[in-house]
């Protein structure tokens, strides 16, 4: 049997993941500086704001944090042609994640979402401090996966299904979409003993329970997942050449059993190519296109990352990136932010 290394994908995939993380954190230590700098001199009672920042400052990536939103904007521009002018960005990286789940299976949970990468990082710091697992019952298990479906389809029912587009035009005009992203950094920065106890109960189940978030709760994942089926790439396993090391199941964040599997058809599978990493044997797991030819793991990763800062960079270049909030809207909502409630 050759023996094959392919230790490189999952060194590429912790890479992508870590540079989106810690782009994300400085982009949201930005964004942070400059609502503060709102809110300063505003209590100062000066309007220096002007001078100190422009829109350009402000990191549109952090839009990515709306997806509720986005969704609302994605319907908006589908049934209207109008492009959300709030939070484009928003929907820009919306799309690229829908875009991304058709072709290349769940690749952006697998490979950009900070959540994602977070999740990811908290087990394998959990397996270097126990080496003990903690099995949950296959029933507990299924039912708990349908929470995410489930919330995935009470958003779809309330967003594309009861609201009208004029509703959610009025919605994405209103102050509270304005500062949705100001109300995101104040779900962090002004955590409440609610949030927090939530975060600390998510971490602690995250430790027990492999990516507790993105297995059971996120119906962003949940939708991307059900996309996902539609894409013509699947992990596949060649039973003649598997030597059944057990290397893929044990090691697939997801918990699918690729060994016993011809083919990983699940909305769970992240298209994160853990498994296809881990395997020893040549030509035993492979990435296939419709069944037919397959795909070098280094192509998938250049599609990847391709295709999402692609599609990013498409809709910059089209001027589908900066909010058109103006810093006078700021000035006046900011201060409001805390007592602003959802309409
Ligand atoms: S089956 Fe493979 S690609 Fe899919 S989630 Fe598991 S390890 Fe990742
Ligand atoms: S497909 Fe899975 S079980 Fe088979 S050789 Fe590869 S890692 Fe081992």
């Amino acid at each position: 049997m050759a023996i094959i290394d392919r230790s490189y994908i999952r060194y590429a995939r912790y890479a992508v993941q870590a540079y989106i993380f810690l782009f994300l954190l400085y982009a949201g230590y930005a964004f942070h500086h400059i609502v503060g700098q709102y809110e300063g001199s505003i209590s100062a009672g000066g309007l220096t704001v002007s001078t100190l920042l422009s829109q350009a400052d402000r990191p549109a990536s952090i839009e990515g944090f709306l997806p509720i939103g986005a969704l609302m904007s994605l319907k908006l521009w589908l049934t209207t042609g109008f492009f959300d002018r709030i939070h484009p960005a928003g929907l820009v990286i919306f799309i690229a994640a829908l875009v991304m789940a058709l072709l290349l299976k769940k690749s952006f949970c697998g490979w950009i979402c900070p959540v994602g990468a977070l999740s990811d990082a908290v087990w394998r710091l959990r397996q270097q401090l126990f080496k003990h697992q903690f099995g949950m019952h296959r029933w507990v298990d299924y039912t708990l996966r349908s929470v995410k479906y489930l919330l995935m389809a009470l958003f779809i029912y309330i967003i594309l299904i009861k609201m009208n587009p004029g509703a959610i035009a009025s919605f994405i005009e209103g102050d509270y979409y304005k500062i949705a992203d100001v109300k995101m950094l104040y779900f962090f920065t002004r955590m409440s003993a609610t949030t927090l106890a939530s975060l600390v109960i998510l971490f602690l189940l995250s430790l027990v329970y492999r990516n507790f978030w993105c297995r059971y709760l996120c119906p962003y994942g949940g939708l991307l997942g059900l996309l996902s089926t539609f894409s013509p790439l699947k992990i596949t396993r060649n039973n003649e050449a598997c030597i059944h090391c057990g290397l893929c199941s044990n090691n697939c964040p997801s918990l699918i059993p690729v060994e016993r599997l011809p083919s990983v058809r699940t909305p769970e599978c992240t298209g994160c190519l853990t498994c296809v990493s881990r395997c020893p044997a040549k030509g035993a797991l492979e990435i296939s296109i419709s069944g037919r030819r397959t795909l070098h793991p280094v192509v998938f990763i250049i599609f990847v990352t391709l295709l999402f800062f692609g599609i990013l960079g498409i809709g910059r270049h089209a001027g589908k990136w900066q909010s058109s909030v103006t810093e006078s809207e700021y000035r006046r909502i900011i201060p409001t932010a805390s007592a602003l409630e959802h309409p």
